[in-house]
């Protein structure tokens, strides 16, 4: 079978692409490994920046979004030294998140894309890309019926994520990886319960870092800093919570409201970058194309903004024979993953101080750098100075 466009990934890179592939009349298919019940109920993001919001305003993709998104614009920090609200959203450009889960803007873009006449084949596994060095490259799948297949294209978009066959079909030496463990470890859960205060909550604390994020007036998600190599459910429910109470220090700022976590996965902070996000008919798009650690919101802000990049460059080509996009494709989007980083960064400083993170309860993780894990009482220090310049300065 043959098309276009062949997209790996029906996540938000994926669909946005395929969306606005479709917008500009470029044939194409994408090729997902779920079900389609699976990617719709997938919680993950929640936190969309406001240019990820024009970026889909701008295509039609956001009104699920701005009927049931909730805007979002301040942070609250506990310390040992006490606790504050930055509202961000009053501060530089004034712009807000809106709070609206991954899930339900998957469902969005599928919904949409499927009514366009968009092609989506469920349960079918790429498995390699192969000659991305010609101008005809083909993917070869597993079918949901289990058997071999394989499909041509004249562009492969690699929106599969981090362990997806885009990635895998690199030849060495062709894309230069980036890579940063930056030594910490967050237990990643999701309550039936709703939000505990209006704001995402930061909580630093000796045993750890923990952290609130609202999803919607039922479901809450948290993360509490755990040992590096820590199984999923390996806490209890009972100690989830009291660890959660007492790092986010319930009993001066008000208990946290409980309820059954549904969701739990172990995230390991780590930061990933490939440079660069072409090789020839393959192009690398999402968490494909870079990983985000958690700390700091970004990985579904850049898919989105990626893809819409990758679309206008694959459409210019294809519909007009002008490569100039194409060409520019991975130096237009370096700049915005590596400020990503950069915040990303910043952002585990700030709340895990030195190397090996504050905290985090016996975890002996040390950065790739090698350097012994634990922080040190200057780091320690260094992070309160962090946060109280976040208090006390408004630039
Ligand atoms: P994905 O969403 O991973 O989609 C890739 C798709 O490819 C999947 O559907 C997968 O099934 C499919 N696939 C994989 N391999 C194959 C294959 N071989 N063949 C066919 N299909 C394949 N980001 C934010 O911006 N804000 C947040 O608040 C935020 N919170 C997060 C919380 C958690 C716990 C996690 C884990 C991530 C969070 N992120 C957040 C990151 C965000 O979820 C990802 O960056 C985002 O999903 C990336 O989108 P994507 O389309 O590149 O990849």
């Amino acid at each position: 079978r043959a098309t276009d466009v062949v997209v790996l990934g029906a996540g938000p890179a994926g669909l946005v692409l395929g969306n606005l592939l479709q917008n500009r009349g470029v044939d194409c298919v994408v090729l997902e490994r779920a079900e389609r019940a699976h990617i719709q109920t997938r919680a993950r993001a929640g936190f969309l920046a406001a240019n990820t919001v024009r970026i889909l305003e701008r295509h039609g993709l956001a009104e699920g979004l701005r009927r049931h998104g909730q805007a979002h614009s301040t942070c609250e920090f506990r310390s040992a030294d006490g606790r504050f609200r930055l509202d961000y959203g009053g501060l530089g450009r004034g712009e807000r998140h809106t709070v609206y889960p991954q899930q339900l803007l998957v469902t969005d873009l599928l919904t949409r894309f499927l009514a366009v006449g968009g092609r989506v084949e469920f349960g079918t596994e790429a498995v390699a890309v192969l000659d991305a060095d010609t101008d005809r490259p083909s993917v070869t799948v597993r079918e949901a019926d289990g058997r071999p297949g394989r499909w041509g294209a004249r562009y492969v978009a690699g929106c599969d994520g981090r362990h997806g066959a885009a990635r895998r079909s690199l030849p060495t030496g062709t894309v230069r990886r980036h890579h940063c463990d930056h030594g910490v470890t967050w237990l990643g859960l999701l309550a039936e319960a709703p939000p505990s205060m209006d704001a995402v909550g930061y909580a630093v604390h000796e045993r750890g870092f923990a952290g609130h994020m609202a999803r919607t007036s039922e479901i809450t998600r948290y993360y509490v800093q755990c040992a590096r190599g820590t199984a999923a459910d390996s806490w209890s429910e009972q100690r989830i919570w009291d660890e959660l109470d007492l790092r986010m220090r319930g009993a001066e700022y008000g208990p946290l409201h409980r309820g059954r976590v549904v969701q739990r996965a172990v995230v390991d902070l780590e930061s990933d970058v490939l440079e660069p996000l072409r090789h020839g008919s393959l192009f690398l798009a999402g968490d494909a194309a870079g990983l985000v650690s958690p700390s700091a919101a970004k990985g579904a802000n850049l898919a989105v903004l990626e893809a819409e990049i990758l679309a206008d460059a694959l459409a210019d080509d294809l519909v007009h024979r002008d490569s100039k996009g194409l060409d520019a494709y991975s130096a237009r989007c370096l700049p915005y993953i590596w400020r990503a980083q950069e915040f990303s960064h910043w952002m585990i400083r700030l709340l895990h101080g030195g190397p090996g993170g504050h905290g985090g309860h016996g975890s002996s993780e040390g950065w790739s750098d090698g350097s012994a894990g634990g922080a040190s009482p200057f780091h320690d220090s260094l992070r309160r100075s962090r946060i109280d310049s976040l208090r006390t300065s408004r630039s």
